[in-house]
């Protein structure tokens, strides 16, 4: 095992390959594989999957292949096999030349399938949907077999490849596997294997019009490929026993070097968040959202967008680790994670949101001063840059009060403060509106105190941002909240809709002033408007007259408070 691995916290998963490993394993025969089903994007739940996937190949140097499970050609297509491919290359993993499809594998899945009918271990089947499930029964009480269940081989034999000549309808035929009846899992009461769906396939067009089933091509491909670790959610685990029955049954168990072991896991539920593919899917097709990649999504794209970075997400799969038991993760690790992250690579710019501006007395019309400003106190080689001050600059509204509480260090009339990189200032005048409202302030500033350093060692307690009015960049921000109000959207209410629980307040737009710099700052990069929160450029909409940022995340950690 390699110190990175021993680094890591022992989970249970990264336990029993440690195991395997003891007892004989190569650790670089580990070979796992991703194997999402290209029906939507990927979410930070498929991102703790695969980045076990990925992981546990990686720390032992074995092999990880992307392999997308394309069996349902209704609902697959092609950009979410793009999009899967760039969200796995985001997080920093790569598979290589090991990108594989369920599709791939259809010529040899028929044929595994033609093996079993052979083998009198499935038979071509007529009962309708309904039928089929009323014949299967339930837990505790054996189910009925079909009545052509005993259907000569010949006989089904012919029906599969007439099934395959596309000679009926959709629904005329299901090859069954001839399992047990009464098994007190229903998964291996007779399940359907083959279906016929006319249906234009992503990748194999029209060429088949009979497709496997998921359960029937998910096993025998990780077998195809030879997977020795099969990691999957908890809901797969009634299906184990069946995916060891058909690579047990057919000719693929005699190629096998490993047989693949299926593992299962927890799946993430985060709080305030929605997991489920088809209700993301739902709220696209509605338009509720902007896209995938709405940066509320929870998606990698929307999370990308909304200036989460790779680094943080994994440092937050990584910590949740994996358990056999369902739980809700606090949505506030994950904004933790992120902000850790955030604080050493996010570029600290001002921007001022409520302003209030401020008049120089004592500085000349037209004069500017281009100052020094760091651009990440964490990280030096970020280095500096300029911020020109003038005789007229925005403050925050809230950093101003006419009567001032006790410890109220921010500006006062008479009390002095530094403003951020510039100058110490003090207020000498308010002015106000007919309706009393403070509208502008006058004040002076200490020429000696240029950079913001005392010139004799008097000290001001509040240092504040601002920027300047003359050359400020206007810009809009997109002030982002969790997109549901409930804390737990995995456990719904009897009889309620998971849109009843929409938050109105989840996008408020608003309007900023933010300093020169922000006019050429890119999607990408991560920036702190200091003070305020953690922003990044918009990759999809905005200019450089009008640039518009996403609110990442607060600065204010909640997590464990
Ligand atoms: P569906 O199958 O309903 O379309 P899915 O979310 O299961 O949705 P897949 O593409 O099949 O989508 O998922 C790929 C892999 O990601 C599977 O191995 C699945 O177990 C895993 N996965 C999905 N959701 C989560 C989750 N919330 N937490 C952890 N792993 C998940
Ligand atoms: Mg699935």
């Amino acid at each position: 095992m390699s110190d990175e691995v021993e680094n890591k916290p022992m989970h249970f998963i990264r336990q029993i390959i440690a195991e395997d490993i003891k007892n004989g394993l190569p650790p670089s025969s580990v070979h796992t594989r991703f194997p999402p089903e290209p029906n939507g994007c990927l979410h930070i739940g498929h991102a703790k999957a695969f980045c076990l996937d990925f992981g546990m190949a990686e720390e032992n140097g074995g092999l990880c292949n992307l392999r997308f499970d394309d069996t349902n050609p209704d609902k697959e297509e092609t950009r979410f096999v793009d999009s899967i491919r760039e969200d796995v290359h985001w997080l920093g993993f790569d598979w290589g030349d090991r990108e594989f499809y369920a599709s791939d594998y259809f010529e040899k899945l028929y044929s595994l399938a033609e093996e079993l009918i052979l083998a009198g271990k499935a038979y071509a089947c007529t009962l309708s949907a309904e039928e089929f499930k009323e014949y299967r029964g339930v837990p505790g009480k054996p189910g009925k077999p079909s009545p052509h269940r005993d259907r000569p081989i010949e006989e089904s034999l012919d029906i599969f490849r007439r099934m395959r000549a596309g000679e009926f309808e959709e629904g005329a035929y299901v090859i069954r596997a001839k399992i047990d009846m009464a098994s007190p899992n229903l998964h291996m009461r007779d399940p359907a294997i083959y279906r016929i769906k006319k249906a234009e396939h992503h990748r194999t067009g029209d060429k088949w019009c009979i497709y496997p089933m998921y359960d029937f091509a998910h096993c025998l491909s990780d077998a195809i490929e030879g997977i020795t670790h099969s990691m999957c959610t908890l809901e797969f685990e009634v299906h184990r026993p069946l995916y060891d029955w058909f690579i047990d049954n057919t000719s693929i168990l005699k190629t096998l070097k490993v047989h693949p072991r299926q593992y299962e896991f927890a799946r993430l539920n985060l709080s305030y968040t929605m997991m489920s593919k088809r209700k993301l899917q739902q709220l696209v097709a509605e338009n509720v959202v902007e896209g995938w990649d709405d940066p509320r999504m929870p998606t990698l794209s929307g999370m990308r967008r909304r200036g989460y970075t790779p680094t943080a997400i994994r440092n937050f799969c990584e910590t949740v680790g994996c358990t056999k038991f369902n739980s809700l993760t606090e949505l506030s690790l994950l904004e933790h994670c992120v902000r850790q992250d955030l604080n050493k690579v996010a570029l600290r710019r001002m921007a001022v949101f409520n302003p209030l501006e401020v008049e120089i007395e004592n500085w000349e019309d037209g004069k500017v001063d281009m100052l020094d400003a760091v651009n990440n106190p964490e990280d030096e080689s970020a280095g500096m840059r300029k911020v020109p001050f003038t005789k007229r600059i925005y403050i925050e509204k809230s950093d101003f009060m006419e009567n001032p509480p006790k410890k109220f260090f921010r500006l006062t009339i008479g009390n002095e403060v530094r403003l951020r990189y510039a100058y110490f200032m003090k207020c000498k005048e308010v002015i106000k509106d007919v309706d009393g409202n403070v509208v502008k302030l006058i004040c002076t500033i200490d020429p000696d105190s240029r950079g913001g350093n005392s010139p004799d060692g008097r000290k001001v307690k509040g240092t504040i941002h601002w920027v300047s009015a003359d050359s400020a960049v206007k810009c809009k921000a997109m002030l982002y909240s969790t997109l549901f109000t409930r804390q737990d959207m995995s456990d719904l209410p009897e009889g309620s809709d998971f849109k009843d629980f929409l938050n109105p307040e989840s996008l408020v737009e608003a309007e900023f002033y933010g300093e020169p710099a922000l006019a050429e700052a890119k999607a990408g990069q991560p920036l702190q408007f200091e003070r305020i929160a953690y922003f990044m450029a918009d990759s999809k909409s905005g200019t450089s007259e009008k640039p518009v940022f996403n609110r990442t995340v607060e600065l204010k950690d909640s997590y464990g408070k």
